[in-house]
């Protein structure tokens, strides 16, 4: 059994240094194929071919060397058992090789190019992006510049205007709305009022600073509280029927520090004349 021992490890020491001498000349071959390719790549241009960037160039190198290795792997297999077809083969694999490098340049020809137009597009798609939010800036800009500063209190016509009226002064004008129809804020402002008054009924007093006021009267429902801002065209009051009123409408004043003024020249100043009164 000893004796057996010995003589298998005797064979598999020859054994090994037949595959040592194997590998190392295997090597040898793999290392003057690389040099050999490494020639063939420079001489052929395909490295500046292939390279606009140096980067490329080196994975391409990794690549088609790789390649090349694991041609040779499979080559050598064969070289064991067919020395006779060395060079048949090593001609193959050359050329396969060359191809691999040759192809891999095309590749990354096409991948730089493809990566060429898509950092293209990328751009492009950018300065749409940019120019969209440039001109929606723009438009929102315009939008507000255009947003009048001052509104009318009412779309419908005036039925009563500034004056006096069977030996008394009338300080607003009216506007002839149907019951339950929304009167607006002529501005900016905030509410000082919001309730019963006598007279007016259900009121709304609005404070655009600068000593200017608006009131709304007559309302049937209030829809804004005391001290809240107002923005031009924001809802305040329901048109109605209350206080000293024979009908539904609004009853629509301007006070300038405290006293009451004509509101149609006063709007006209501001840009406003009322829609069924824009004949005049
Ligand atoms: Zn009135």
């Amino acid at each position: 059994m000893g004796k057996h021992d010995h003589s298998d490890k005797h064979l598999d020491h020859e054994g090994s240094s037949r595959r040592v001498q194997a590998i190392r000349r295997m090597r040898r071959i793999q290392r003057m194929r690389r040099e050999r390719h490494t020639r063939r790549l420079a001489t052929a241009g395909l490295i500046t071919a292939v390279t606009t960037g140096a980067v490329l160039a080196a994975v391409t190198g990794q690549v088609s060397e790789a390649k090349a290795d694991r041609a040779t792997e499979s080559f050598d297999l064969t070289q064991v058992s067919w020395p006779a077809d060395t060079v048949v083969e090593e001609t193959a694999v050359q050329r396969d090789t060359a191809q691999s490098a040759l192809d891999l340049g095309v590749d990354a020809e096409a991948d730089k190019q493809a990566l060429d137009e898509a950092q293209a597009e990328a751009q492009a798609e950018a300065e749409r992006v940019a120019a969209e939010e440039a001109a929606a800036a723009e438009a929102q800009a315009e939008a507000e510049a255009a947003k009048p500063d001052w509104v009318s209190p009412s779309d419908d016509h005036i039925s009563s205007t500034f004056g006096q009226r069977w030996g008394r002064l009338h300080a607003g004008v009216d506007f002839a709305n149907e019951l339950g129809e929304p009167i607006v804020a002529v501005g900016d402002g905030t509410v000082t009022y919001a309730g019963w008054m006598a007279g007016y009924g259900n009121l709304v007093v609005i404070d655009h600073g600068n000593g200017v006021e608006t009131a709304y009267g007559h309302g049937s429902e209030i829809l804004v509280d005391v001290g809240e801002d107002t923005d031009p065209g924001e809802e305040v009051l329901l048109t109605g029927n209350t206080g000293n009123s024979t009908g539904p409408h609004l009853h629509f004043e301007v006070r300038i520090d405290g006293e009451q003024v004509d509101p149609l020249p006063w709007l006209e100043e501001q840009g406003v004349v009322p829609a069924e009164n824009d004949e005049d």
